[in-house]
């Protein structure tokens, strides 16, 4: 079919097959992709709001065992540079995020062999008790499944047990690209594969829990293999209907294993506007300024985003790879009303709360992202002595 007709198919509203979302990808002249996936997107999002949240990325640990190619944010079990954060760090966090107006924590990090399921549900529940308000967008598909081999449980009952002690919604993180030749390539096929990922979403959209979805393209990956990712997830979103939003972001090469150049910003737009036709049951587009910075990031919401993703009051693992791009409340909002859009915050279901807080009441400008940790600071946890140690590592560190 040429593009024109394609096109025509789009502007019908008709489904694109994945063949024919290759094709667009590959042939299309970039205006018009951009073009389509902007009619697309005002169809889906007519009232010219675009939506950002207010929340804080926190890496619980560093130290992994899954020790994927691309990843530059983990330490080795026994690392002098791996780290767990204390109960109380991650509550001064918490108190740090609710002062800028935030309600959430997106909260990820390693698979670490010593942190049982018993971890995550006392904070989980000391998390809610002290603030019962507070979401906790939680634990990665991977991080579920590590979670479950560790205690020799199924999927759904850690969902369940995580879910009673406090988990509001999971991320999508850990997809890469789910097709298994280049989860393989990767070195992330063990820690889950792209059946296991589908599958943990799954259970947590049958549980009651809503999710996001992404994808890490540029690395190994085929185009044909990009388009074979969102059809996975495509595929999922008929059956529950449980994804609220597709957030893409280019694999970044500084610092890594598998090292590599950084797709570009057109690819970048290209891959986002490919996205917004094909995967035609998703409401919500994230821009991936994280990645992009805030140029690139701006312009997304020509491609069909029509959501800035987070303030990002704290930001590792990309920060790792070598991108450490920054906006606070203010800046997300220039860019979204400077681009025509008006600016709303929202929360992790996509649901309105309201106008930037900034306007609202004095918050404090937040011009460099925080970090998991201050450089140096190695301490360790006194909550830590409460869960069985399961590395020789920190067995042995606990003997001295
Ligand atoms: S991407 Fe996640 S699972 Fe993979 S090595 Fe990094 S921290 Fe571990």
């Amino acid at each position: 079919m040429s593009i024109e007709a394609l096109a025509d198919k789009v502007r019908a509203g008709a489904r694109l097959s994945e063949a024919e979302a290759l094709e667009m990808y590959l042939s299309a002249p970039t205006h018009v992709l951009g073009q389509l996936a902007n009619q697309v997107r005002n169809k889906r999002h007519p009232d010219r709001t675009v939506t950002y949240i207010i929340d804080r990325n926190v890496n619980y640990t560093n130290v992994c065992v899954a020790r994927c190619s691309f990843c530059a944010f983990y330490r080795p079990v026994g690392s002098s540079e791996g780290y767990v954060l204390g109960f109380d760090e991650i509550f001064g966090k918490i108190d740090e995020t609710i002062e800028l107006g935030g309600g959430q924590l997106l909260l990820q990090g390693g698979h670490n062999p010593d942190l049982p399921i018993e971890w995550y549900e006392d904070l989980f529940r000391e998390v809610k008790s002290r603030y019962p308000a507070f979401r906790l967008h939680a634990l990665s598909p991977p991080e579920v499944l590590h979670i479950s081999r560790l205690a020799q449980t199924s999927v759904p009952d850690v969902v369940r047990r995580l879910v009673a002690a406090g988990l509001d919604s999971i991320p999508g993180g850990g997809a890469e690209i789910l097709v298994d030749r280049v989860r393989k390539l990767l070195h992330c096929y063990s820690k889950a594969s792209a059946d296991e990922w589908i599958d943990v979403m799954r259970h947590a959209h049958r549980a009651g829990l809503q999710t996001t979805a992404t994808m890490m393209y540029g690395s190994v990956e085929t185009s044909a293999e990009r388009i074979e990712h969102m059809s996975r997830l495509r595929a999922l979103q008929d059956e529950t209907g449980g994804f609220t939003a597709f957030i893409a972001w280019s694999y970044q090469p500084e610092h890594t294993e598998l090292q590599g150049v950084e797709a570009t910003g057109v690819e970048y737009l290209r891959t986002l506007a490919t996205a917004r036709l094909f995967l035609d049951n998703v409401p919500s587009l994230q821009a991936s300024w994280v990645t992009q910075g805030a140029k690139v990031g701006q312009l997304s919401l020509a491609y069909g985003a029509n959501d800035m993703g987070s303030v990002m009051i704290e930001e590792n693992v990309v920060r790792a790879a070598g991108a450490a791009y920054c906006m606070d409340e203010i800046e997300i909002v220039r860019n979204i009303e400077d681009a025509g859009f008006d600016a709303k915050r929202r929360n992790m279901h996509y649901e309105i709360l309201g106008g930037p807080i900034f306007r609202e009441r004095q918050v404090p400008r937040m011009l460099e992202l925080g970090v998991a940790r201050a450089d140096g600071d190695t301490s360790v946890p006194a909550e830590l002595v409460n869960y069985p140690a399961r590395s020789r590592a920190e067995r042995d560190r606990r003997a001295r």
